[in-house]
């Protein structure tokens, strides 16, 4: 389990409490109250011939299972940023997206949760060559694809990509570029 034993602020020991409408971790000496939040990821649906790259995870959970790539944002990284360069990471291609797909929530191991925005992209330049967390890569036509998908958002967005190939949805235009620069956070919670 990952759940804190402990009060990163203060050290008290954390107990269970219900409070603002569910169960939460509660600090029993200074009374913070340790939310649970998803991880928010970004994924990307690279697309080229009609085909989608997916990636054998090389790693747990879902070892050797067929995944979109993506991955972990940093603290300051854009969505959009985040999926270039873990797509860059794990195949070796430099990516473009060009469209919002979806978000979806999803689990990750145990006792966490993460929140998935997938894009869609196409290939701006490079090679495909799995690395870091990829074992094989391989381009997969709509009607061929595997049956082995590690993560529920999986099959949620490859439905999605097969529902607005049909011309069912359209996929959300990326509108603003996005700035790169962020303020410094503040002290507050
Ligand atoms: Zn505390």
């Amino acid at each position: 389990m990952s759940r804190d034993a402990f009060c990163p602020r203060c050290g008290g020991s954390l107990v269970q409490r219900y409070v603002e409408k569910r169960e939460r971790q509660v600090c029993s000496r200074c009374g913070r109250i340790h939310y649970k939040n998803a991880r928010p990821c970004a994924c990307a649906l690279v697309i080229r011939g009609g085909r989608v790259l997916l990636v054998r995870r090389a790693i747990e959970p879902f070892y050797g299972y067929w995944d979109i790539p993506g991955g972990f944002l940093e603290a300051e990284e854009h969505p959009a940023d985040c999926a270039v360069r873990e797509i860059e990471e794990e195949t070796g291609l430099h990516i473009r997206p060009t469209a919002l797909l979806g978000i979806y929530v999803d689990t990750y191991g145990e006792d966490e949760y993460t929140l998935n925005v997938h894009y869609l992209a196409e290939v701006v330049s490079g090679e495909p060559r799995p690395a870091s967390d990829a074992a094989e890569l391989a381009w997969f036509a709509p009607h061929e694809l595997p049956a082995d998908l590690a993560f529920h958002s999986d099959y949620q967005a490859l439905e999605d990509w097969q529902r607005a190939m049909r011309g069912e949805f359209t996929p959300m235009a990326l509108t603003s570029e996005n700035p790169g620069e962020y303020p410094e956070p503040g002290g507050a919670d």
